[in-house]
């Protein structure tokens, strides 16, 4: 950025501006408090509803006079009596005859008028390069050229306005070939004074018309514009004033007819002849009334350091300058509104909660609609490349700080969900075990997936903004719905556990019915209680095993319906149910084993083991108690009895099935172990032998109920115990003689 642009001075505070302001002054420098003229002038927010004009001429041939007449202002003049040269620099002021009728026809508005300082056609050099200096710079930024001229001086060839004129012409060109795609075209409004009459201005036009062709094919053309008509960049118009001193009245008179030619016009479509008022759209320069005053300045100081004025590269850096200022400006509302939110945000994740802010799509597509609107309207009146690139900068800008905190608000609006969700299935199933556990998982499951979606998905539709990309949450809205997915799973994972201790809590009440049963009936000598029914074959101690593993198996499968079946209402997967049926099979088993070892601990199977010995020694073939006499085979049949029931101590210790004398297909009851079976849920699966190989433990070693030394205790323990009954026998039969 040129540093030019930047200077903003603190001028004095209260600056009067009844004169108008001086733009340059004689010293040419550039008053930088132009814009603050502009801004008090109210025509800074007039976009390009403005117009500029500048008036020419030699010193002291009324040119103030003629403005302050004909637009009010109050530029200075030279009084009657001193005469010498009042106006210095170039000054600017407001038409103050806005508004006023005129001739029935208005003014146009906001129009600015520049008095340039007059050169004297008698004295050159320094004279000469502000002159023209002042016409680069007029020109470069004014519609209307008024050039303001004596009647007697119409046809002087040589006179100090044709040299002013030439000069106009040639810097004209210089400005056109920097600028050749401009369509700008100027108006040079001859005014000519102390018209006496006898000339019609029909003839002075003409022979204006004439000089001005002259003067045009004398100058010399730069390289490319040698062709170029001196109508390709001018247009002409022409007016005449009498004598303000000798005709004052007609001087009045005339100046407010020729103010009523100071509004807009167009030419007609036809012939292409005016219509209207002076002020052509082509005439102006395109310059926004709110850069106005930076664009002046920049020009200013290209023409002042002599350097080649480029308006195109002008108009570039302006609007870079003002682009750049209209979108800070803009940003400020957009940070009193946003900013706070934001703040929020990060407020609310430092602090690991989660907020979700309400209305913020709406908040949000306001505000930056807004912003943006808010720059087009000022931006877009500046150039449109810089414009077009300015605006991107701004909504990537924006856009940047509101996708942020978006996506912010959506993975708040999905961490809030996900609670909200599990936290509402936990809460319904626990209110159903409370109902009695009559309750539907899956419904639950899928009543409050529906629900917690529906509410992410308003969320993020309303963070949409029709046309943006970015602000299209589709996949979000996929990624919550994959992750209450996963939650859903989950939950489930645990209702299947919670379904699963149930049946596993199931199967070992009916084992321990089931199983003590079975071992009871080792108690009877006989291997059952009483007197077996009519055509049932009795038991046999010997299929105690096949009796326990047909028990066990019925019970399982019983076990496994149950638990496949409310699996199964709660939209468990096949796989999900396989692992839960094979973790029932494995922990079925394990509690199958503990039943068994409570059974063998010693002091049940030492009483089990005497009931059986007493039941075969005490009872005889018809179930008859026997009453010992001294005659009786005591011995032998203590003997028999005793080597039956210590026959069953090699039975109990293995787990053998009677048909096939081997373990049962304990591996194949189980199951290989279903892929997906994750590794935390062995966690609480003990190894179980031949089943798990790989443990070390054969399937012979866990089918062995009693161990080898065990065994042999118990074969010990066991003699002990009968050889005492065997005692007791033999003493109650000789006391039975003795009695
Ligand atoms: P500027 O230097 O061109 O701005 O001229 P001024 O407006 O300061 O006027 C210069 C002198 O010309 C003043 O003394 C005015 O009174 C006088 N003057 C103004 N208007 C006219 C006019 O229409 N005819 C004549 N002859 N003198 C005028
Ligand atoms: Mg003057």
């Amino acid at each position: 950025m040129n540093g030019h642009f930047a200077a903003v001075g603190n001028g004095p505070s209260a600056q009067q501006y009844e004169h108008g302001i001086q733009v340059i002054d004689e010293d040419k420098s550039f008053n930088t408090h132009l814009n603050e003229y502009m801004i008090e002038t109210r025509v800074a927010e007039a976009g390009f509803n403005y117009h500029l004009i500048s008036v020419f001429g030699s010193q002291s041939t009324g040119k103030s006079t003629l403005l302050n007449a004909l637009f009010g202002t109050e530029f200075s003049v030279m009084s009657e009596s001193e005469r010498r040269q009042t106006t210095k620099g170039i000054w600017m002021s407001k038409n103050k005859k806005e508004g006023a009728n005129s001739g029935g026809s208005k003014m146009a508005e906001n129009i600015l008028v520049m008095d340039v300082e007059g050169t004297d056609g008698r004295e050159r050099g320094e004279d000469q390069d502000f002159e023209r200096k002042s016409a680069l710079f007029a020109l470069a930024t004014s519609e209307v050229l008024i050039v303001n001229i004596w009647e007697h001086q119409v046809g002087l060839y040589q006179g100090a306005n044709m040299g002013l004129l030439k000069t106009v012409f040639e810097v004209n060109l210089q400005i056109f070939l920097k600028d050749r795609q401009s369509q700008t075209r100027s108006l040079l409004f001859f005014v000519i004074r102390d018209h006496i009459g006898t000339t019609p201005l029909s003839n002075l036009r003409n022979t204006l018309v004439q000089d001005l062709t002259k003067i045009w094919s004398s100058i010399s053309k730069p390289q490319g514009l040698e062709n170029s008509k001196i109508d390709d960049y001018f247009d002409f118009a022409f007016a005449a004033l009498p004598h303000k001193i000798l005709q004052p009245d007609k001087f009045i008179a005339e100046v407010e007819r020729l103010g009523t030619r100071f509004t807009t016009g167009h030419r007609s479509t036809k012939d292409q002849e005016f219509v209207g008022g002076v002020f052509l759209p082509e005439y102006h320069r395109r310059i926004p009334a709110d850069g106005l005053s930076i664009y002046a300045e920049g020009v200013w100081d290209q023409i002042v350091n002599n350097k080649d004025l480029d308006l195109p590269t002008q108009q570039e850096l302006l609007a870079q300058f003002r682009c750049d200022e209209i979108l800070r400006e803009v940003l400020v509302p957009f940070d009193t509104i946003i900013g706070p939110l934001e703040e929020q945000q990060a407020e609310a994740t430092r602090s690991g909660k989660t907020s979700v802010l309400p209305d913020l799509g709406t908040t949000g597509a306001a505000t930056r609609e807004k912003c943006v609107k808010a720059f087009e309207t000022q931006a877009s009146r500046y150039h449109k490349g810089v414009y077009t690139v300015k605006r991107t900068e701004l909504e990537t800008k924006i856009d940047a700080r509101l996708k942020a905190l978006y996506q912010g608000q959506l993975s708040a609006a999905h961490k809030a969900g996900v609670t909200a969700f599990s936290e509402a299935v936990t809460h319904s199933v626990k209110a159903g075990q409370k109902a009695g556990g009559s309750y539907e998982f899956a419904e639950i499951v899928e009543k409050q997936k529906r629900k917690t979606l529906d509410i992410f998905k308003k969320e993020a539709q309303s963070l949409s903004i029709p046309g943006v990309a970015w602000s299209n949450f589709k996949p979000q809205y996929r990624l919550f719905e994959t992750e209450l997915n996963e939650v859903s799973a989950r939950l489930r994972k645990e209702e299947m556990r919670r379904l699963a201790i149930r049946v596993e809590r199931w199967v070992k009440s009916r084992l321990g019915d089931a199983i003590g049963l079975e071992f009871n009936k080792l108690g009877s000598g006989r291997g059952g209680t009483g007197a077996p029914e009519m055509g049932e074959k009795p038991p046999t101690e010997k299929d105690l095993w096949d009796r326990v593993w047909n028990a066990f198996i019925g019970i399982v499968k019983d076990a496994e319906t149950r638990f496949g079946d409310r699996a199964k209402s709660f939209d468990a997967t096949p796989d999900e149910v396989q692992i839960g049926l094979w973790r029932l099979r494995r922990k079925s088993w394990v509690a199958l084993r503990e039943r068994i070892d409570e059974e063998v601990m010693e002091s049940n199977i030492l009483m089990k083991l005497r009931e059986n010995f007493e039941d075969k020694f005490r009872y005889d073939e018809e179930g008859v108690p026997r009453i010992w006499r001294p005659t009786d085979d005591i011995e032998g049949i203590y003997t028999r009895a005793r080597e039956s029931t210590l026959g069953l101590i090699p039975l109990l210790s293995r787990f053998r099935l009677m048909e096939t004398y081997a373990p049962p297909d304990l591996p194949g009851f189980v199951g290989v172990q279903p892929t997906g079976a994750e590794p935390e849920d062995e966690e609480d699966l003990a190894p179980i032998g031949g089943v798990d190989e790989e443990e070390g433990k054969s399937l012979e070693e866990e089918m062995t109920v009693l161990s080898e030394s065990k065994r042999q205790d118990l074969v010990v323990r066991f003699k002990k115990m009968a050889d005492g009954v065997y005692v007791e026998a033999k003493r109650s039969a000789i006391g039975g003689i003795t009695q």
